[in-house]
């Protein structure tokens, strides 16, 4: 078998796919996507033909540590995600080639569901009780949401009051039967992640994400030993090299790297083993599109220390188009119980309707990040 295509489609609501396809008429599908880069994503997809046209997609580690290892350049964002997309891809090829889910290619399920979750309140925390009894409604039974807007190095204690009020007054609305994730994004700085983290312990989240920016990997190390909220990490990480440092300094108590922007599966499932042997578990971020999340729960029922999965079902930012949009029926994602199944079909399980992509494809978008500013003026981290 060779590919004798690589096709993308820039897709509302902020998302980017990809269709390898081979010579015998099977075909695979990935999603190379990095947020507010998807054109610079499809264009790093365009540059990979060289190294793929005509190769054998069954050759999955080859061709990873060949994209991998080629020229000086390794790791990043871009070449990451670009090669998360094919590896994806290729796996969907494999599966549907052996008519087998991925999951059974790589040592077979060791869970047949995965505890799910997903985002609430918005960029800037906002209705989080209206919202947080509609997904108890829905049958969740954990969330996650931004704990504050934009906060300044130093910043105001009327300010770490009010974030705790409203975390609180959310505890208090929902009581045990919701669980709360909380999310720094990164738009905190060391000083300030110390003291909400101190404050923040009696309302009992299941974890803070990205407490400070991932490029703080020290600071990280030194909050997590001063807190007993588990600190999460890995969202904006890209291979294992990357995520090495986090275990061997001990900055988390759990992870969240990205199928999307990591490698693809086969480099999940190594971060994913790397963490087992850390006793850290993994929460896969995804916030992206179907296949992202395909790709996620063939990870998820691999990986023994998978204990919780991210999805974007409804949530803000998909304007214009949902993850089931692009999904036949019978293959559509459904949480139940707050649970979402581990999908048994070949491949990476999911029936993407191409009628759909290629219609969405001709409206595309243009989604980026907004762009904050503190009240002096200064840029601030969204
Ligand atoms: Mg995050």
């Amino acid at each position: 078998m060779k590919i004798t295509a690589l096709k993308t489609f820039v897709v509302p609501p902020r998302w980017l796919f990809l269709k390898v396809e081979t010579d015998e008429g099977l075909f695979g599908w990935g999603e190379p996507v990095l947020e507010g880069h998807a054109e610079t994503l499809a264009a790093k997809i365009h540059e990979l033909e060289t190294f793929l046209i005509g190769r054998d997609p069954m050759l999955i580690e080859d061709t990873w540590q060949m994209i991998y290892r080629n020229g000086c350049y390794r790791g990043g964002p871009v070449l990451m995600s670009a090669m998360s997309g094919v590896d994806m891809a290729l796996w969907d090829i494999k599966g549907k080639a052996y008519g087998q889910p991925v999951h059974a290619l790589m040592g077979g399920k060791v869970r047949d569901r995965i505890r799910s979750y997903r985002w609430i309140g918005g960029d800037r925390p906002d209705n989080l009780i209206a919202e947080a009894k509609d997904l108890m409604a829905a049958g969740y039974n954990a969330c996650k949401f931004n704990a504050t807007e934009e906060l300044q190095y130093i910043d105001s204690f009327a300010k770490v009051d009010a974030i705790v009020a409203r975390i609180s007054a959310l505890r208090d609305a929902v009581g045990t039967d919701l669980d709360l994730a909380l999310d720094f994004h990164g738009r905190v700085h060391a000083p300030m992640a110390r003291i909400l983290l101190k404050e923040l312990e009696p309302v009992r989240p299941i974890f803070v994400e990205d407490a400070v920016v991932s490029a703080h990997i020290g600071a990280m190390a030194d909050l997590a030993r001063e807190t007993s909220i588990p600190l999460c990490i890995g969202e904006r990480l890209h291979s294992r090299y990357d995520f090495r440092e986090v275990f061997e300094k001990r900055a988390a108590g759990i992870i969240n790297p990205d199928t999307a922007h990591v490698g693809g599966i086969s480099e999940m499932v190594r971060i994913g083993h790397m963490a087992e042997a850390y006793d850290i578990p993994i929460a896969p971020h995804c916030p992206l599109g179907p296949i992202a999340l395909a790709a996620c729960l063939q990870v998820d029922a691999i990986c023994y220390n998978a204990v919780i999965q991210e999805q974007s079902l409804g949530i803000h930012y998909n304007q214009g188009g949902d993850l089931n949009d692009y999904l036949r029926p019978e293959s559509r994602f459904k949480v139940e119980d707050g649970f979402l199944p581990i999908p048994q079909g070949p491949g990476l399980g999911i029936e993407v309707d191409e009628d759909v992509v290629q219609d969405r494809a001709r409206i595309g978008h243009n989604w980026r990040a907004p762009v904050w500013r503190h009240a002096d003026g200064s840029i601030a981290d969204w």
